[in-house]
């Protein structure tokens, strides 16, 4: 099973694309895929139709985020910002720390 550096509920910043240098919260991870969802990032309108939609969005537009690849990303750090991850293990598991501060970043749950 590969695993993310970038983990559900993190921040992140964008490195790449049309959403560059946005800073938000990763809503959900796709380990096998490599990609993330972060909230208002890469933000696509799509119409619904109403006979599938309970939501009565007007003009029948709904916006929802589609997965961006972990390599456009970098993992926010609270104390310093963009934060380059190191490892440390720690008896079965893998802490994550900022390289530059040396904090624990933790997975929030
Ligand atoms: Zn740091």
């Amino acid at each position: 099973m590969p695993s993310l550096s970038i983990h559900r509920n993190d921040t992140v910043k964008v490195l790449a694309g049309s959403d560059r240098g946005k800073t938000g919260r990763v809503l959900r991870a796709f380990p096998d895929k490599g990609t993330v969802l972060v909230e208002h990032v890469r933000v696509v309108k799509k119409t619904v139709s109403s006979k599938t939609s309970r939501m009565r969005t007007q003009g029948g537009i709904a916006e929802q985020e589609s997965p961006i690849h972990v390599s456009n990303l970098a993992l926010v750090c609270p104390t310093c910002g963009v934060a380059r991850v190191a490892y440390k293990v720690e008896g079965s598991s893998r802490l994550r720390i900022c390289k530059k501060c040396g904090q624990e970043l933790p997975t929030k749950k």
